[in-house]
């Protein structure tokens, strides 16, 4: 099935066909992934956009009882350590420090406050939507410092780099990031290690996959064998992603498919890569919940060491506990729905939220609470 417009991916019929198909075929399949005979099939959305679209068009409420989608890592603002947070609100209380950040992550708590805090205290935070706005903000306030919290996967991590590369060439030295951001492939790789994990496929994500092209996640796929598929973000998208994921399961012969034509290629973008490389580099780095995992962080190269926050002002990551009763990790890692919370909806809100994963418009106790867990 191929389409051309976007408006056919949201088409009604359409939808309703696959529905139909997905319902005919799988009501009653039993499925047979690599390593069980389950009566279950559990598939993760790895993006958190992935989750609040399935949310958005119900897609869970219309799916057979044996298909089961979690939510994964992919949400950039939840999967940011708390370490990482309280580096932010340590660098958004130092003399003359123009804080910048996208929205999500001002209202994440940190460990003794949160930007949010910080900014109704009189700090000076200010949210952006592009980070070349800070470029023009530090231009336009050269005896201030301007700093912008760097969280994000592989969609956002170019555009950073590309404005590092910028702040250098317009000799822009009030500038400077701490760098959160992630990689994809090796927080699957991590799922895939961890005791518990269950699932039976991968709903890939759209974005990161525009950069990493199909290509990025071999290694990854070769080397686990889990049914995998990129999707888009569109009802039709999933659906299609869905349907393939659960034939694949039901045949026993995994693969690896692109189901974002339109939009994601085998290579993906390497100039966008190549300008991330540039500038980054990548290293172990601490996933909230998850922990450690071995090279799926990109720091700062030597060479654009100035542009490092937290070289420029001395802060060091201290390692934090979460906080306290949030299953934020747990869910990332679909071994618990948010429901499964204690705190959920309860000491846990969208007004007054306890962990990232409640307060991020990608996250999945946001989505749940919003949507009513449909
Ligand atoms: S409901 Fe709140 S406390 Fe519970 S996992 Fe979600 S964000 Fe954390």
């Amino acid at each position: 099935m191929v389409l051309k417009y976007v408006h056919e991916y949201r088409d009604g019929d359409l939808a309703k066909g696959l529905i139909e198909v997905i319902k005919e075929n799988l009501s009653s399949a039993r499925f047979r992934s690599i390593n069980k005979q389950d009566a279950k099939l559990r598939l993760m959305e790895v993006c958190g956009t992935h989750t609040m679209s399935i949310f958005r068009h119900g897609i869970r409420s219309v799916l057979p009882d044996n298909i089961e989608l979690l939510s994964g890592p992919g949400c950039p603002v939840c999967v940011t350590a708390q370490q990482d947070i309280d580096a932010f609100v340590d660098l958004a209380m130092i003399k003359d420090v123009i804080l910048t950040t996208f929205g999500d992550l001002i209202k994440v708590p940190g460990t003794f406050s949160s930007l949010q805090k910080e900014k109704a205290s009189g700090k000076d935070i200010r949210i952006i939507y592009s980070v070349f706005d800070c470029l023009e903000i530090a231009a336009a306030n050269p005896d201030k410092e301007v700093v912008f919290c760097g969280v994000g996967f592989e969609t956002t991590t170019p555009t950073v780099a590309a404005s590092i590369l910028m702040a250098a060439e317009r000799g822009i030295e009030n500038f400077s990031v701490h760098s959160a951001h992630k990689l994809t492939p090796p927080a699957l790789s991590a799922l895939m290690e961890t005791q518990g994990v269950d699932i039976d496929g991968f709903i890939l994500p759209g974005h990161v996959s525009v950069i990493t092209g199909i290509n990025g996640y071999r290694d990854v796929f070769e080397k686990y064998r889990v049914p995998s598929v990129i999707a888009g973000f569109e009802p039709v998208d999933i659906l299609k992603a869905i349907l393939i994921l659960a034939k694949q399961n039901i045949s026993g012969i995994p693969k690896l498919e692109n189901g974002y034509e339109r939009a994601v290629s085998e290579e993906g973008n390497p100039k966008a890569r190549h300008i991330m490389n540039q500038v980054f580099e990548p290293d172990d780095s601490v996933w909230r919940g998850i922990g450690k995992i071995p090279q799926s962080g990109m720091k700062l190269k030597d060479i654009y060491s100035k542009f490092n926050a937290l070289e420029k002002f001395g802060i060091e990551l201290k390692q934090r506990p979460e906080p306290a009763g949030c299953a934020c990790g747990q869910i990332l890692m679909g071994l618990k729905t948010p429901q499964q919370c204690v705190m959920y909806g309860k000491r846990c809100t969208p007004a007054d939220p306890v962990g990232p994963c409640m307060v991020s418009s990608e996250g999945s106790c946001a989505a749940y609470y919003r949507y009513k867990g449909c």
